[in-house]
């Protein structure tokens, strides 16, 4: 069977004047449905840029990214926006929520725009009770009018995680989720992540260095100097 995902050479250099600076040279990965893989490494190490990669928010030099067997790196219009939109739910490290929205308009947002105005609007009570529901699943829904000023910290990471899986996403992908977190605030959002890997079977992808996190996964990666190696906390 074909692993969910998987990376096949990935490199990326950026540009530093004219110097290229390689950043991912050769980055091979295969995560399997439903598994929960941490990615650790230094700082500047390259993880949010394979992060962006794998979520076709930036284009590789070369290699290729596969989706259930079929490449998804080359698609282009309207197929590459559906993942994006849809297959990949991405949650990031300082939540990247809307400031003028409530907690529930930053939930329906991306749905909104997923479906566009005209089925958002004859599907819109069903949205908003899926919204709801999410909001409710995170243990916010006593802040749903609440905008991201009036959240903590650990608020607005779990209604950016109610975003990220509003369109349905099989394949959840986060950059340093609890980096911006208390020990305490970190833990309980790790242990939601974790909770909902298995109750709706998604592939995640963890990108941290924080341990804890790297403790709960079912499988670590390093990268270091461009590629992946295993990893296990016992070498730590
Ligand atoms: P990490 O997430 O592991 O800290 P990043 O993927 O953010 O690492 O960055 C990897 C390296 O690429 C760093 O050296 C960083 O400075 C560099 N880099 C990241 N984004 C850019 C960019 N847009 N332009 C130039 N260099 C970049
Ligand atoms: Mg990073």
């Amino acid at each position: 069977m074909d692993p969910h995902l998987s990376t096949v050479g990935l490199s990326k250099s950026y540009r530093k004047g004219r110097d290229p600076v390689p950043v991912l040279d050769g980055v091979d990965l295969e995560v399997d449905r439903g598994e929960l893989l941490a990615i650790v490494g230094a700082s500047g190490s390259g993880k949010s840029t394979l992060l962006h990669l794998i979520g076709l928010l930036d284009a590789a030099d070369s290699g290729r990214i596969f989706l259930d067997g079929r490449r998804i790196d080359d698609l282009t219009g309207r197929k590459r926006d559906a993942l994006r939109n849809g297959t990949f739910g991405l949650i990031f490290q300082f939540y990247h929520l809307l400031p003028e929205l409530s907690a529930l308009e930053n939930v329906l947002l991306p749905l909104a725009i997923r479906l566009g105005p005209l089925s958002y609007l004859s599907q819109r009570r069903s949205i908003r009770r899926e919204a709801e529901s999410l909001l409710d699943r995170v243990g916010l829904s006593h802040r749903r009018t609440h905008t991201p000023g009036e959240l903590s910290g650990g608020e607005m990471q779990r209604v950016a995680i109610a975003r990220a899986l509003a369109a349905g996403p099989s394949v959840v992908l986060a950059d340093e989720p609890t980096g911006n977190l208390d020990a305490n605030t970190g833990r309980e959002v790790l242990d939601l992540l974790r909770d909902l890997n298995r109750e709706r079977r998604l592939t995640m992808i963890l990108v941290t260095h924080d341990l804890a996190i790297a403790a709960k996964a079912d499988r670590v990666v390093r990268l270091a100097e461009g590629r992946l190696e295993e990893w296990s906390p016992v070498f730590a």
